[in-house]
């Protein structure tokens, strides 16, 4: 099995994670969560968003955390914003690089953003000139990539590629497709993202898939077969299905980084720290989460108890 050698995983629980949880976190504790991410390993971490916070009020304290945060030279501290509002607020609190999104299901962006996902990207415009004028790089987050509720499953390869077409005429190149509700399968990844190699080689690609289904760490195997070597996964695997309350989440950073351990793939991440921290977030919290890690222990540990 020819794969890659070393895979970036980028730690988006400090946004993705803590975004969707009921207890609510100090600035301190989420500056924590994120000192400790970054101590383990995490090259890229998704720190929280600018958005309104009314819309989601767990992030409504993101200028602050990125005020007091200590940040490490190397480490790229990314940030989620919606419009030209929120990145203005990104650029006053350091950071260098923000993530728009939009949908691939035009059923669900109408329903969410009450306007297609051409014209959500289009919408974007002005922040890609903002960007550009301020020494900010840009991502795209392109979310129900491989399925949705609205519009049935699967999104078909052609809406996802109008909305990377969009991206890229306002300058984002590089893009990330979500799988938020968990219905990617391995042999879709895989077509998927071959084809878009194909059809768009100047985008870098990046993968966000949630284990809803027990499908995500397969997804990840899979699109690394296909060439791609960066993936987005939470600590402790926090996070949930919009359409499936109480179904687990993101893929845990701790089960992606020990599958690619067992597999002699880099990740840069110490695992032991990576657990370490997935516990703490566990204990915070107060409830079991979809880690697989955390409940079973490394393979390794049962191979020391064994001798
Ligand atoms: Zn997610």
């Amino acid at each position: 099995m020819q794969l890659p050698n070393t895979v970036t995983i980028c730690e988006v629980g400090p946004r993705d994670g803590l975004q969707n949880e009921k207890v609510s976190f100090s600035v301190e504790q989420k500056i924590e969560l994120i000192e400790r991410s970054v101590e383990a390993g995490a090259k890229i971490i998704e720190i929280g968003s600018f958005v309104h916070p009314k819309a989601i009020p767990q992030m409504a304290d993101t200028d602050e955390v990125c005020q007091r945060m200590h940040r490490v030279d190397g480490v790229e501290y990314r940030a989620l914003v919606m419009n030209m509002r929120g990145l203005e607020r990104a650029e006053a609190a350091g950071i260098r690089k923000a993530k728009l999104t939009a949908s691939a299901s035009r059923a669900h962006s109408l329903s969410n953003m009450k306007r297609t996902p051409e014209e959500v990207v289009q919408g974007f415009g002005e922040c890609a000139e903002y960007a550009a004028a301020h020494g900010m790089e840009l991502s795209g987050a392109i979310s129900t990539s491989f399925g949705c509720p609205f519009d049935g499953k699967p999104v078909p390869l052609e809406q996802v590629f109008s909305v990377v077409n969009c991206f890229r005429k306002i300058g984002v190149t590089e893009l990330s497709l979500s799988d938020t509700t968990g219905m990617a399968n391995p042999q879709q990844v895989f077509d998927y993202v071959n084809a878009a190699k194909i059809r768009f080689p100047d985008v870098k690609w990046v993968l966000h898939f949630h284990n809803t289904r027990g499908m995500g760490l397969p997804n990840i195997l899979s699109g690394m077969l296909a060439g791609v070597d960066c993936f987005d996964a939470c600590f402790a695997g926090l996070g949930g299905c919009p359409f499936a309350p109480g179904a687990s989440g993101n893929i845990a950073t701790e089960d992606a980084v020990h599958m690619l351990e067992e597999m002699g793939v880099e990740t840069g991440y110490d695992l032991g720290r990576v657990i370490a921290l997935g516990k703490y977030v566990q204990e915070i919290i107060g409830h079991d989460t979809g880690s697989f890690i955390l409940k079973a222990g490394r393979c390794s540990d049962i191979a020391i108890n064994k001798n």
